[in-house]
């Protein structure tokens, strides 16, 4: 199967009068199609779940590592394990930065669903597919944009 053909829009039917087109929109007709554009309430909910689950993971996962460099904050008597655990807080404070821009990212993609905006790539208006959003439910941009961005940044070199 096709995804995205509507058969419905190829039929003379379509030929008719704005009336007509507008009376089958209204009583269902063209849903099939309209099914296949936009997400149903569902498929959000899940998504939202999902991201709100990912936003939870990572802020119980911050707490977690915060309360072990601080427990080791104590007592370092040899200067060897004191220049291992300067080295080993600077790798999480990098580690942080990271995942507080999963965060941003994450919160933007929930409000992106709140305004009915979610799943529609930021750059080109088209829909974003489904199995890509399943992959990476932060997805802001659909998959031809975002290959476009990358090689951008390659040729910029940043
Ligand atoms: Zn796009």
């Amino acid at each position: 199967m096709k995804v995205g053909y509507c058969s419905v829009a190829r039929s003379p039917e379509l030929l008719l009068s704005d009336k007509s087109y507008k009376l089958k929109l209204l009583t269902g007709l063209f849903l099939p199609m309209a099914g296949e554009m936009i997400m149903n309430n569902d498929q959000l909910q899940k998504f939202k779940e999902q991201l709100e689950q990912m936003k939870e993971d990572i802020i119980s996962d911050v707490e977690q590592t915060l309360n072990d460099m601080t427990s080791q904050n104590g007592n370092i008597p040899d200067p060897n394990d004191r220049a291992t655990v300067e080295s080993e807080r600077s790798f999480e404070l990098r580690l942080r930065s990271r995942e507080r821009k999963l965060l941003d990212k994450i919160d933007e993609a929930i409000a992106r669903i709140e305004n009915s905006e979610y799943g529609i790539c930021d750059e080109c208006g088209e829909k974003i597919r489904l199995q890509r959003l399943q992959a990476r439910p932060v997805a802001k941009f659909c998959i031809n944009c975002k290959t476009k961005q990358e090689q951008q940044e390659k040729i910029h070199g940043s």
